[in-house]
C-alpha cells in the first residue's frame, strides 16, 4: 500500500475515542517467541492472551492499533454468524466439533464484555441485546427459523411481532424483529485502543508504523522485516483481514474485501433522541441491501451500509445510508450529518471465518464477514490457544483456502447472483 493508504480517515470514532497508547515503530533487530502482523481486534486479542500466558510477543502494525476495520466499524457486538447454528454445526462436522463451533459463534460477546470489564476499557459499552429486523414476510420467516435454530442449541432469543418491535426501536418500518440478549454495542476504536493498553500492560511489545514487508524462513525460525527493523520468531500470526496485501502469497485470495461505509449525525436533540432506539439497541435488517445502525452515548445516530465497489471505501459518501435513516426515522429529516467514513470487510463465500496454517509456525485468522467485533476478539484468543497447546474451537486447516475466481470478484459483484450473495456483509 502507498503511505497515503495508511492515513486514518476522519471518523466519529477517531474524534471521540481516548488517545491510544504509545506504540513506537520497530527500529531494531529483535527476537520474540511470537510475532503478530496486524493490530486490529484479532492481533490485539492474540497479543493480550499470549502475553497473559507469559509468552514473548511483538505485534507489528502498519499504521496504529485499530487503524483497519477494528477502528472504523459500526460497533455492534453481535453473537452468531450469518449461517444459523444448525448450519454451523453441520459445516463443522456435527457432533462435538459442531457443538464447539456453535458455542464459539455465540460466545464472542461474552469475551468482549468480560475483557472490557477486566481491563477497565472505557468504550461506551452497553449490552441491551442485538436486534435483527425484517420488513417482509420472508425476512420474518428467516428470523423465526433463526430463533428456532438457536433454541435447539439451548439459547433463547426473543421474537417480537410488529407492535413490540416498533416500541423497542421507535420505527414502524418492520413487521418483526429478534432480540438476542447476548449482544451489545460500543465505540470500536476506544475498545481497540483499550485492548492495546491491556496487551502492553500484560507485557506484549506493540509497534505502530511498522508495516511488515517480508516474512522469510531462516532455519527453524521466521525472520519478519519492516522498513526499520526485524524480528526473529518461532511463530507468526497473520491478522490482516480485509487489509491483507501480498505479504504472504495467496493469503489475499482467501477473502473478498468489500467496502462498507458509515454516516454519523450530530447529537440528536432530546425530543428526537427519546424516540430513536430509546434502549440503545444496535440493529441490522434482513433486506438484500442491508443497513445497520445504532446510537452512541452522546445521542448521535450512526447508520452503515454498502460502500463503493471500484474505489476506496472512504471515497464513497454514505448518502444511501443517510437517506435510509430518514426513511426509518422521519424525525431525523433535519439532522446534520457530521462524519462519513468507511473500511474493508472481509467476506468468505460460505460465510465462515478462516483459521489456516499456510506453513509450519505460521497461522492466519481472517474472514469475519462483517461480524468481527466479537468474532475477531474471540479468534485472537483461539490463536493464543493454538500456540499454548490448547484445543481450538475451530479446526486449523493446513494450507490456504483461496476463493475461486478471486480476480473476478469485483466484476462478479455487479452480476445479480454474486451481488445478492456478497453485498450485504452484515446481513442474514
Ligand atoms: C465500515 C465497517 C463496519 C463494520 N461494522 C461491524 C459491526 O458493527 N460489528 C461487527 O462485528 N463487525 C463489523 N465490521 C467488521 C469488523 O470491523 C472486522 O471484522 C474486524 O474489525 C476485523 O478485525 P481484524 O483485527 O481481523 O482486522 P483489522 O481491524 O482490519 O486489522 C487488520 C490490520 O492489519 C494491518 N496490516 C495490514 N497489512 C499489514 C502489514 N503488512 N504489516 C503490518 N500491519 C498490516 C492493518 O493496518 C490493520 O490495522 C465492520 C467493518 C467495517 C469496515
Amino acid at each position: 500500500m502507498s503511505d497515503a493508504a495508511w492515513t486514518r480517515p476522519p471518523s466519529l470514532w477517531a474524534a471521540t475515542a481516548p488517545v491510544g497508547p504509545d506504540c513506537p515503530p520497530l527500529v531494531t533487530a529483535e527476537t520474540a517467541e511470537v510475532v503478530i502482523v496486524g493490530g486490529g481486534f484479532t492481533g490485539l486479542s492474540a497479543a493480550l492472551h499470549l502475553a497473559e500466558e507469559g509468552r514473548s510477543v511483538r505485534l507489528l502494525e502498519a499504521a496504529e492499533p485499530g487503524f483497519g476495520a477494528s477502528g472504523r466499524n459500526g460497533g455492534q457486538v453481535n453473537p452468531g454468524w450469518k449461517p444459523d447454528p444448525d448450519a454451523t454445526a453441520k459445516a463443522f462436522g456435527g457432533g462435538a466439533g459442531g457443538r464447539r463451533a456453535v458455542a464459539f459463534s455465540g460466545g464472542g460477546p461474552d469475551l468482549v464484555f468480560d475483557l472490557i470489564e477486566r481491563h477497565g476499557i472505557a468504550c461506551e459499552a452497553v449490552r441491551p441485546g442485538y436486534v435483527q429486523a425484517a420488513k417482509t414476510p420472508s425476512g420474518a420467516k428467516l428470523l423465526r427459523r433463526r430463533v428456532e435454530s438457536w433454541a435447539r442449541h439451548g439459547v433463547t432469543i426473543d421474537y417480537l411481532e410488529q407492535g413490540d418491535a416498533s416500541e423497542l426501536l421507535g420505527t414502524d418500518a418492520y413487521i418483526a424483529a429478534t432480540r438476542d440478549p447476548r449482544g451489545g454495542n460500543l465505540n470500536p476504536l476506544a475498545y481497540a485502543r483499550g485492548l492495546a493498553r491491556a496487551a502492553l500492560a500484560a507485557g506484549a511489545a506493540l509497534h505502530g508504523e511498522s508495516a511488515v514487508t517480508r516474512i522469510e524462513r531462516i532455519g527453524e525460525d521466521w525472520r519478519i522485516d519492516t522498513a526499520g527493523g526485524s524480528v526473529m520468531a518461532q511463530h507468526v500470526l497473520i491478522c490482516t483481514n480485509g487489509y491483507t496485501d501480498t505479504l504472504w502469497p495467496g493469503l489475499r485470495e482467501t477473502v473478498v474485501p468489500i467496502a462498507s461505509v458509515i454516516a454519523a449525525s450530530e447529537p440528536m436533540p432530546e425530543h428526537v433522541a427519546q424516540s430513536v432506539l430509546p434502549g440503545r439497541h444496535a440493529l441490522s435488517d434482513t433486506s438484500r441491501e442491508m443497513f445497520y445502525y445504532k446510537r452512541d452515548e452522546a445521542g448521535r445516530f450512526l447508520i452503515g451500509g454498502r460502500g463503493p465497489i471500484f474505489s476506496p471505501p472512504d471515497s464513497g459518501p454514505a448518502h444511501r445510508a443517510r437517506k435510509m435513516a430518514v426513511r426509518l426515522f422521519p424525525q431525523l429529516a433535519r439532522i446534520g450529518w457530521h462524519y462519513e467514513w468507511g473500511g474493508y470487510v472481509a467476506l468468505t463465500p460460505d460465510w465462515f471465518p478462516r483459521l489456516m496454517r499456510p506453513a509450519e509456525g505460521v497461522i492466519a485468522a481472517l474472514g469475519y464477514n462483517g461480524r468481527g467485533v466479537a468474532m475477531a476478539t474471540a479468534m485472537g484468543r483461539e490463536l493464543a490457544r493454538a500456540l499454548t497447546g490448547e484445543e481450538t474451537a475451530l479446526p486449523i486447516t493446513d494450507g490456504l483456502r483461496r476463493v475461486p475466481l478471486h480476480r473476478l470478484y469485483k466484476v462478479g459483484l455487479l452480476g445479480n447472483k454474486v451481488k445478492a450473495k456478497l453485498l450485504d456483509p452484515l446481513g442474514i
